[in-house]
């Protein structure tokens, strides 16, 4: 198994229960890729890279045990908290009622409608959840599930439309359209005002926590806690995994990938080799040139891989007050907090990052994980991830590395905005840029998904067509990272599928649905 994120964990782990013998290789000294939590400042747990939970597979879960090797979630409730410059703010709340008495302060008819809408939005995610976890369906099965005008409108909305248009149909108040159009444009480098977010949308809408659909979270103690019971399980079941050993690259015989060759020069012989690493790291970085033609390292090349994400990661003396809701600490300060007061905003934001800028004003995602799981931060303290979307890959100009200082300024004078005294609550803080992503977790451009998860990527099409079924067209060789469907997040969902058709392959028989 190159790399040892939580897909090469999950197929680990699946691969060793089904009797397969396992050696996990992992770059860094700790296993979890994008998935870890780290202590940069002595009793600062932080999410250097992913901070939320609530994608991950039930199943995965369940199979696994990972409960009993310590994985534990808490829901975020209010779900979302977004300010407004002038002092106002919307907060969105599990329960219905009290959601629908914030959305009135913005539009009596909109509150009235929404839980339509969540009726509406709930009958797509019901019927997205099992294609995402199952294995990627053709475009022709894909619009098999969908017959009839009824059951078109739905995939018209799930596939087709912008998250804008999706929205303008239900709501009038641009207030309302911001914080539910948010993670449109998660995972994906487009406006929410392009055809196909409303996609990006349902694909972040597909969470699960403590039996809640549609509930994000946190995972108790930091993400890291999520790797690590899936490291423990994988090695349960008899897998080994050696952190601080990278594949150089991948060893051919006979037209066959028979093996890897390490960065100290030794070698590993196997029967089959997965990759948990990205496409194109996979192919065009580790494959022997001669082994991938002409044509696939053209399709390879043409997999886009532009959503990056800047985190902004800080120790905090104590929480900061927000001018919309002055109390600290308040139930705000559990939510996700949103910096993007408008559609319009996010799409201003997407046209700079395309200039080659880093978005000004930024959009972004604010979490507080002490202010729910005390665990992460000394007592008193607190810790604060802070996620700027629209980030380029390459900056026109001076290079990530001479813009670190100028990126924390900016994300601090956007949060000043919103929570005046947040420069005197920070103690300690890092910037992670998209160059810093690539480089230590080998994500190509900073890809925090292995490619954008529009739906020219998705399902069969993922990460190109023939090469979608955790069989990559060279023998012996699997993917089973973000690249592959599902796609990114932390799911598990990648792992486990393509572990399945690796015992098939293995035992010589026919790939069971996954
Ligand atoms: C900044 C950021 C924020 C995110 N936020 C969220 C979030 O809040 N919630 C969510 O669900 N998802 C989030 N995501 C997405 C999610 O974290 C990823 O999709 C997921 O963790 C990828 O898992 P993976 O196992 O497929 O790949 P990776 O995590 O990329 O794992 C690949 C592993 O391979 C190793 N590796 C690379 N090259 C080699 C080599 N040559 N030899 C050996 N090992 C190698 C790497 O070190 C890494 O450990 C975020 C991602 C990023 C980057």
């Amino acid at each position: 198994m190159v790399g040892g994120g939580h897909n090469g964990l999950t197929a680990a782990a699946y691969l060793a229960r089904g009797g397969a013998r396992v050696l996990v290789l992992e770059r860094r000294p700790l296993v979890g890729g994008a998935c870890v939590t780290e202590e940069p400042w002595p009793g600062f747990r932080i999410n250097t890279y992913a901070y939320l939970a609530g994608m991950l597979s039930g199943r995965v879960i369940e199979d696994l045990d990972l409960t009993r090797h310590g994985y534990r979630t808490i829901p975020h409730d209010p779900e979302a908290f977004l300010p407004f410059p002038d002092g106002r703010s919307l907060t969105l709340w599990s329960d219905l009622a009290r959601s629908q008495k914030e959305i009135a302060k913005f539009s009596k008819r909109d509150a009235a409608v929404y839980p339509k809408y969540l009726d509406h939005w709930s009958e797509i995610i019901g019927l997205l959840g099992p294609i995402l976890g199952g294995p990627p369906p053709s475009l022709r099965e894909l619009a098999e599930q969908f017959r009839g005008p009824r059951y078109e409108r739905l995939l018209r909305d799930l596939v087709l439309r912008s998250a804008e248009d999706l929205l303008s149909e239900w709501f009038e108040s641009d207030e309302l359209k911001a914080v539910l159009g948010f993670s449109a444009c998660v995972g994906a480098f487009t406006s929410p005002r392009r055809p196909g977010t409303a996609y990006v949308l349902a694909h972040n809408s597909v969470t699960e926590l403590e039996g809640r659909a549609g509930a994000w979270g946190f995972c108790v103690g930091g993400m890291g806690r999520t790797t690590e019971a899936l490291a423990r399980a994988a090695q349960t079941f008899g897998a080994e995994i050696r952190t601080g050993m990278g594949v150089r690259r991948l060893l051919v015989q006979d037209g066959r990938v028979a093996g890897v060759e390490t960065d100290d020069g030794g070698t590993v012989e196997s029967r089959i080799v997965a990759s948990s690493v990205d496409i194109k790291r996979t192919l065009l970085a580790l494959a022997p040139p001669d082994l991938v033609p002409a044509e696939l390292q053209r399709q390879v090349r043409g997999f886009r891989t532009c959503a990056t994400t800047l985190k902004f990661n800080a120790a905090l003396r104590r929480l900061p007050r927000f001018s919309a809701a002055p109390e600290a600490p308040g139930p705000h300060h559990r939510a996700s907090v949103l910096i993007g007061p408008s559609l319009e905003y996010l799409d201003r934001a997407y046209e700079t990052a395309r200039a080659g800028r880093l978005s000004d004003p930024p959009f972004a995602e604010i979490l507080f994980q002490s202010a729910v799981d005390p665990t992460v931060a000394p007592p008193g303290h607190h810790t604060m991830t802070c996620s700027v979307k629209y980030a380029p890959t390459a900056l026109a100009g001076p290079s990530w590395s001479d813009r670190r200082a100028a990126a924390a300024d900016l994300v601090l004078a956007t949060i000043e905005e919103y929570a005046p005294d947040i420069r005197g609550v920070v103690e300690h803080a890092q910037v992670v840029t998209p160059q810093d992503i690539e480089e230590t977790l080998g994500m190509t451009g900073g890809s925090c998904f292995h490619g954008d998860l529009t739906p020219d990527q998705m399902f069969s099409l993922r990460p190109f067509p023939g090469a979608s079924g955790y069989r990559l067209p060279v023998p012996g060789l699997y993917l089973c990272g973000s690249s592959a469907h599902p796609g990114g997040g932390v799911t598990g969902i990648p792992g486990r599928n393509a572990a399945q058709v690796m015992l098939a392959d293995l035992k010589g028989v026919a790939s069971p649905p996954a």
